[in-house]
């Protein structure tokens, strides 16, 4: 049976890290480091997420500032309000909740945020970093982020010889994570819808990342022996075994069948979920690391 790779403590380790790190700065005479989150509208997911992120963030010692907006904001009125953050010192960190109402462009206000208070690692600026294997400087999307963390546990953090294989082509997860491998030496393949005999390609991975959003589709026999699997998926699903209308989260990877082949593989819930916002405070902190004229610290 594979290692299970337990996403919560490794969230907890950086979390932990961020703390001491924050102390470290504070003690040196800088300030806080500050987060904003920015919410639109009353979606129920959204706001558990934002008060998640808030709440971690104050766990972290950090200056935590919270906008909630109603749902009829202008694009305007949020622009306006984001260039306020992107002046303002005490926020080293600006994060816009997805999505926003569909009145108002998430690229235009993504782009509008100053790249280096992006810790979302959205901006074009970001984006191109990576891409281009700027990491000292890059701020990198928190789950992909996260998800390699988990990977070099795993694995160390020199991937050389290694065949990667990433399962979703999605700007948030699957092409980041995909840049995150290639950085570390693997060789690297994207698969998407439109990939052929993908069963066979996953065989290939040494390392097999799946960021689909369909539940349970890589199965057993689509995993090396030995492989690391790494299962970014979140799907809610129906469990009549546990009661009428009751669900439950599994991911896009069949965890039961594939445990048995992997060498070492993620669980859902508790493996990259937890991971997310433990890099958005180590992307927040390194943020403020670098105003401050520091070295940024790595994680
Ligand atoms: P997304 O934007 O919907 O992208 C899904 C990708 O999967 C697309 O590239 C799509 O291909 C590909 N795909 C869809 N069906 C496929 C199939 N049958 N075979 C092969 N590829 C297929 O999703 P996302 O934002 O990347 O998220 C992926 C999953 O990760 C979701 O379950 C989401 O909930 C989860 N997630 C988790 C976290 C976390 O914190 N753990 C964070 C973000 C996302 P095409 O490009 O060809 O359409």
């Amino acid at each position: 049976m594979a290692e299970v790779i337990d996403g919560k403590s490794v969230a907890e380790d950086v979390v932990q890290k961020v703390k001491a790190l924050t102390a470290e700065l504070v003690g040196k005479g800088a300030e806080r480091p500050g987060l904003a989150v920015v919410i639109v509208g009353e979606d129920p997911a959204s706001q558990v997420y934002v008060a998640s992120k808030s709440r971690t963030a104050k766990e972290c010692g950090f200056h935590s500032l919270q906008h909630t907006l109603p749902a009829d904001t202008s694009e305007q009125a949020l622009l306006k309000i984001i260039g306020e953050l992107n002046a303002d010192q005490a926020v080293n960190g600006i994060l816009v909740q997805l999505p926003l109402p569909g009145h108002i462009d998430s690229g235009k206000i993504i782009q509008a945020i100053a790249p280096e208070k992006d810790v979302d690692g959205f901006h074009f600026i970001n984006v191109g970093k990576l891409g281009t294997g700027e990491l000292e400087t890059a701020f990198v999307p928190c789950t992909p982020a996260g998800s390699m963390l988990l990977i070099e546990r795993v694995r160390g953090k020199d991937l050389s010889g290694l065949n990667a294989v990433v399962v979703g082509r999605s700007n948030i997860v699957g092409k980041p994570m995909a840049n995150l491998l290639l950085a570390a030496n693997c060789t690297v393949t994207i698969a998407h819808s439109r990939t052929r005999d993908l069963p066979a390609l996953a065989r290939t991975a040494d390392i097999l990342v799946a960021a689909v959003g369909r539940p349970e589709m890589v199965k057993g026999d689509w995993v090396k022996p030995g492989a690391t699997v790494i299962d970014v998926g979140i799907n809610r699903i129906a469990a009549p075994e546990r009661g009428e209308g009751k669900t439950r989260l599994v991911g896009d990877v069949a965890y039961a069948e594939a445990a048995q082949a992997a060498g070492a593989i993620t669980p859902v819930p508790g493996g990259v979920g937890p991971m997310t916002i433990a890099m958005l405070m180590a992307n927040t902190v390194a943020s403020a690391y670098l105003a401050a004229g520091m070295k940024r610290p790595s994680f």
